[in-house]
């Protein structure tokens, strides 16, 4: 038996051995680690030993061939999508998602300054300015300005409660049934055209899954009142691209602010980098905070070391 460290007690524990495998930045996450999690041995690359964990961001497919004893796989990032299509990722075993680690602050950052923006209409002072037009607009009641958050979880409902808590009347869409403070919950078909339907500004905070993929077609995005704003902060294919800029053209979406894409970087020659109502980021709406996200990993490896459940373990059935 391999022994590892001895605790305070004298009792001998084994060292959980983590493998940290990432497309950027590895030596970052592994000082981070070492530091959150000083009784774990940390390898990276593809020569290390059979471990026991896997911390993950887009990681080599072959890695899971060679890493045949993993007890759980972490990822470093909310959306899971792109770890489940990898075909060699085992599927007996947890898949764990990151939940908020920092990411949930800057959502409501981004969605503040989006819906201020079409709230005060700055986007058509701007327009009036550049034809030098002096044209002041009646002020408005935030209660009066609907927000609709497609997805209420780690991320979105964070957001739904900070819009809501700053005065506007804010509507949220989830598979299963949830209760939040002045926010008036949705689910199923029936209220997500209900929510559409009084939406002057749509966020969209779901994940990708089969379920979600191009849930904003253009039948959908054409239930939102005419001039209302689409803030895509989640994956860019739960959103047709075309459809949305035939709705841009048309007038019917005023302004859409999009951190993702269904091609990303974003080809050059896409109109979305030219189109005068599109407001983009290159995917940064929310970027996962290293020092929570390794604190929240080392936790979750406590926990199951201990034999306790944990949170954020991806339902592979729902897909996130
Ligand atoms: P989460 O905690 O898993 O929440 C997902 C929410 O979507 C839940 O409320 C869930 O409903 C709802 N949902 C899922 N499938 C649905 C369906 N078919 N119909 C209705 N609602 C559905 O995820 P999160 O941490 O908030 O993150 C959301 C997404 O944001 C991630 O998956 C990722 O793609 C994206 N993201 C983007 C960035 C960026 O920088 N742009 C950063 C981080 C994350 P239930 O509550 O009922 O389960």
């Amino acid at each position: 038996m391999e022994l590892g460290r001895l605790e305070q007690g004298g009792k001998a524990v084994k060292t959980p051995k983590v493998l940290i495998s990432t497309a950027k930045e590895q030596e970052d996450w592994r000082r981070e680690l070492s530091v959150q999690l000083p009784e774990a041995d940390l390898y990276a690359g593809m020569d290390a030993p059979i471990c026991d964990y896997a911390v993950v961001r887009k990681p080599e497919a072959s890695l899971f061939a060679t890493q045949t004893q993993l007890k759980a796989i972490f990822s470093l990032g909310a959306g899971v999508n792109g770890l489940l299509a990898i075909p060699t990722l085992p599927k007996d075993i947890p898949l764990v998602r990151m939940e908020d680690a920092g990411m949930a602050s800057q959502m409501v950052e981004y969605a503040l300054y989006a819906a201020l923006r079409q709230f005060r209409r700055f986007s058509d002072y701007r327009q009036d300015q550049l034809r030098a037009t002096w044209s002041p607009r009646p002020a408005r009641s935030r209660n009066e300005f609907c927000i609709g958050v497609l997805g209420l979880g780690a991320l979105g409902a964070e957001i739904a409660r900070a819009l809501a808590q700053f005065g506007f009347r804010v509507s949220g869409w989830s598979r299963t049934a949830k209760t939040i403070p002045d926010v008036t919950c949705e689910q199923g078909d029936d209220g997500l055209r209900r929510m559409l339907a009084r939406s002057e500004m749509l966020l969209v905070l779901l994940p990708l899954t089969d379920a979600t993929r191009g849930l904003l077609d253009e039948t959908r995005m054409g239930q939102l009142p005419v001039g209302a704003s689409i803030v895509n902060l989640a994956r860019g294919e739960l959103l047709d691209e075309n459809a949305l800029i035939s709705l841009l053209d048309n007038g019917h979406i005023g302004e859409t602010h999009l951190d993702v894409f269904e091609h990303e970087p974003l080809p050059s020659e896409h109109p979305f980098w030219r189109h005068p109502r599109v407001r983009m980021t290159p995917h940064i709406a929310a970027l996962t905070d290293a020092r929570l996200a390794a604190r929240q990993v080392a936790s979750k490896i406590r926990q199951l070391e201990a034999g306790h459940p944990i949170t954020g373990v991806v339902d592979r059935r729902a897909q996130y």
